[in-house]
């Protein structure tokens, strides 16, 4: 006799739902997503006690028919594909056939349903497998289910169902993900007879998730994302800030694929990278995001999972691509909106300013001498000649002075000799001095390594410098590999005999590179930087920036502060040093009134 046999029906169901129905949340999903499929939009869910005593979703769908309200209880029995075709092209959130049957194994359901077309409804019911009834019922167009009992006849799975609490949280946070993606459909949830909440339909999602978060989505000051390219490819949504959104609503962490609510590594990684460097300061940490994915079904494959919670892309890197692009966009916007206010008026003060006036104007607030507005008077302060160009320029009219007192308008100030203050339209703005300064120097580096120019100067006494041992087999080695970039970038370099290495030219501007010490500290933090992060290019810079920028604890004249913030409002990145720390920081006024008790 054989010793492998068919299952009976009864028993493929029943193990079909130890994978589709984990808990009561398992049945309102499949329930509610069959509800929406059917076109509702008005969708009731009435759960006791967390579900576990009872669960009844109505819907306002285009209902079934008698045929097929018997037909819908056969495993593998869809509306929703025919061909095998279908599968890899899936529009509906159903497809695979199995829940209605997965509950009724499981459970007592009653199913009433109407089509427009009938003039009654009809009423089927299973208990825990078997056919009970099939009649004529009361009922409006649409579908009612009842489900009961739940595990009652299956002690193992009842006895893993958690406390109604629990139970119950997961029906919310399911409901609420529903809500979101569906703004469109009116939902009303009831536990316990209670009202839990009743949320009209609205046209758009944030209008829905104002609705459920709150002030705190208002205050938490969510950055709107609008996918960089049109493409098979759609992403919409909202991520969080780094300031507020961590900090009011640190879980909230949604991510929609056509509707449903997907947990996808690949999609949640490229959100991280589209805050790098950013997120580093922060631990990794990924603030809060809502983001809706609209692909095209034929690019992804949602039959991977018995609860469709995962995906497979067919190209992966289209996904990851425009995500992170469009993560990072939207995020560099809004740091830029952020300040724009200040850029205009520092740009303002200084745009005017030609190149000569410019020369004047700096020299003037390195020396501290006032200045004057006559060609001679120029010649004697500055104690060089000024451009004969500029002395013959008609245009400019404007003495030093006029010019400084313009800028007058604009008042930083230091605090501690290492953050400088300014006001702005809205309230505060800090910069951390020498966070702002590595940023500038970072991207100047950066561009003379891909080809702009640098001026040197020659040394009179080349820097011989006696590597440490732990540093010299390394450090020779990246001198001798990368010899051209630190050309690139001014430093004029080669090896020499034993443990040293030779320092010919230094670029004009680092005057203070003079010494062997200064050089081994750069290498020592040159060499840090290569062994955590790969890119010579990057660490180069970083670790110039790193060691030539102004210092905390210097004294900057009115005239650095001022320069210092239009050099840095002229970089790519303003808003964060090269190692992700925050170069400038926004405190609103609502925040000091807060903090004053004013409102
Ligand atoms: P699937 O959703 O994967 O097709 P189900 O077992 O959930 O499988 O449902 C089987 C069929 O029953 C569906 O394809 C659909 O035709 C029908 N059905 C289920 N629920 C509803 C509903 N609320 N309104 C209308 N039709 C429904
Ligand atoms: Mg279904």
């Amino acid at each position: 006799m054989s010793r492998i046999k068919v299952l009976s029906e009864q028993l493929s169901n029943k193990i079909a739902a130890g994978e589709v129905i984990e808990r009561p949340n398992s049945i309102v999903k499949e329930l509610v997503e069959n509800s929406i499929d059917a076109g509702a939009d008005n969708i009731e869910v009435r759960v006791m006690m967390g579900g576990k005593r009872g669960i009844t979703v109505t819907d306002n769908g285009h209902g079934m028919n008698a045929q097929d309200l018997i037909l819908a209880f056969e495993r593998h029995a869809t509306s929703k594909i025919t061909t095998e075709e279908d599968i890899f092209c899936v529009k509906s959130l159903g497809f695979r056939g199995e829940a209605l049957p997965s509950i009724a194994a499981v459970s007592r359901v009653e199913m009433i349903s109407k089509t427009a077309q009938e003039a009654t409804a009809n009423k089927i019911i299973f208990n825990f497998g078997t056919l009970k009834a099939v009649e004529k019922s009361a009922g409006n167009t649409g579908t009612t289910v009842k489900i009961s009992s739940l595990f009652l006849k299956i002690p193992a799975r009842r006895k893993f169902l958690k406390s109604t609490q629990v139970e119950y949280r997961h029906i919310l946070n399911y409901l609420h993900c529903q809500t979101i993606v569906h703004p469109h459909i009116h939902f009303t949830l009831y536990h316990n007879d209670r009202k839990i909440f009743d949320y009209p339909a609205m046209k758009s999602a944030e209008k829905r998730i104002n609705l459920i978060f709150g002030n705190k989505f208002k205050e938490a000051e969510f950055i709107p994302v609008n996918s960089f390219e049109s493409s098979s490819l759609c992403v919409k949504g909202f991520i969080g800030n780094f300031e507020k959104s961590l900090e009011l609503l640190p879980n909230l962490k949604y991510l929609f694929i056509n509707g449903r609510f997907i947990k996808n590594a690949l999609v949640y990684h490229a959100i991280a990278k589209g805050y790098e460097p950013i997120i580093k300061k922060f631990g990794g940490k990924v603030p809060p995001f809502i983001l809706f994915l609209q692909i095209d079904p034929k690019l992804v494959d949602f039959n991977v999972h018995p609860a469709k919670q995962e995906v497979r892309f067919v190209d992966t890197s289209l996904v990851y691509r425009n995500v992170h692009t469009s993560v990072n966009l939207a995020y560099l916007a809004w740091e830029k909106s952020k300040f724009l206010d200040l850029r205009e008026r520092v740009k303002e003060n200084l745009a005017p300013l030609g190149e000569p006036e410019k020369q004047i104007y700096y020299r003037m607030q390195k020396s501290g001498t006032p200045a004057v507005g006559t060609k001679s008077d120029q010649l004697d302060i500055f104690g060089e000649k000024v451009d004969e160009d500029f002395t013959e320029e008609p245009s400019i009219k404007r003495t030093a002075t006029q010019i400084s007192s313009e800028l007058s308008i604009i008042n930083p100030w230091q605090l501690h000799q290492s953050y400088i203050f300014i006001q702005d339209e809205h309230g505060l703005l800090a910069l951390d001095q020498h966070a702002a300064h590595e940023r500038v120097l970072y991207e100047q580096v950066l561009q003379r390594l891909n080809g702009a120019t640098v001026v040197t100067q020659k040394l009179a006494f080349p820097i011989v410098i006696d590597l440490p041992s732990y540093l010299a087999a390394g450090i020779q080695e990246t001198v001798r590999e990368n010899k051209e970039y630190f050309a690139k970038v001014g430093i004029f370099i080669k090896g020499f005999s034993g443990n040293s290495v030779v320092v010919q030219e230094v670029p004009t501007e680092l005057k203070e590179w003079n010494s062997a010490d200064f050089f081994i500290s750069f290498f020592e933090d040159l060499e840090q930087r290569l062994k955590k992060k790969n890119g010579f290019k990057e660490n180069l810079a970083a670790s110039i920036a790193c060691k030539a920028a102004i210092k905390a604890g210097e004294k900057l004249s009115r005239a650095q502060m001022l320069n210092l913030i239009n050099d840095l409002f002229a970089t790519q990145v303003p808003y964060f040093c090269p190692h992700g720390r925050p170069t400038i920081i926004k405190i609103p006024i609502s925040d000091l009134d807060k903090m004053f008790k004013r409102t």
